[in-house]
């Protein structure tokens, strides 16, 4: 489903760099700290993640390319995602998904759904479900598996909504709960 991942100034990638992923399996190798985990965190920040332990670093800010021998620091991450929306899993009349989020060093975000502004809300609500978003268990990072095995109760039943497709009225019922209490 994921087609391909676009990284410029995330982390350890300065230069625009393009990952394709073909169809069956992709492994990525190379010696440590050459970037790998920092492709998982790549994708993971596009869809969304906002916790920075999961992203390993203190600050939002982090995940901007500091500079390295010979390279200045750069003032914006991006990562772009494409996902494959030809089967229509995604409800868009698109054959193609682009998820884009942009940091700024000031501390400004943006986000894109093929190129058009969107709210990072507008990218958990695509992704709710999927397997992909907040709840999702699509990326399973080190040390998670311990993490998903020795959560709460109501976390584990977090895993299994959104395997069963209930996020989505859980998030609604949220906001109409919310909207009650403003008025
Ligand atoms: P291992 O095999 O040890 O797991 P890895 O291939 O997964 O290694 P990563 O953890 O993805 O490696 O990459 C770590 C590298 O990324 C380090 O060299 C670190 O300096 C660099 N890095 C992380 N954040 C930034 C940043 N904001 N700017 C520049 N470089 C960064
Ligand atoms: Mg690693």
């Amino acid at each position: 489903m994921l087609k391909k991942v676009v990284i410029q100034g995330f982390k350890s990638f300065a230069e625009k760099t393009e990952i394709t992923f073909e169809p069956s399996i992709t492994g990525i190798v190379g010696p440590n700290g050459s970037g790998k985990s920092n492709v998982a965190e790549a994708i993971r920040w596009a869809l969304g993640e906002t916790k920075t332990k999961i992203l390993r670093s203190e600050r939002q800010q982090d995940v901007i390319f500091t500079g390295s021998q010979g390279k200045k620091p750069v003032g914006m991450a991006e990562v772009t995602l494409i996902l494959d929306n030809s089967n229509k899993y995604f409800p868009l009349p698109y054959d193609e998904i682009a998820i884009t989020r942009r940091f700024f060093r000031s501390g400004e975000s943006e986000f894109y759904i093929n190129k058009s502004p969107c709210r990072l809300k507008d990218i958990h609500e695509l992704l709710v479900d999927t397997g992909l978003g907040k709840h999702g268990y699509a990326i399973i990072g080190q040390g998670q598996v311990d993490e998903i095995l020795f959560s709460s109760p109501e976390e584990k039943r977090s895993y299994l909504e959104e395997a069963a497709g209930i996020n989505r009225y859980r998030m609604r019922e949220l906001e109409a709960k919310k909207k009650l209490l403003e008025t």
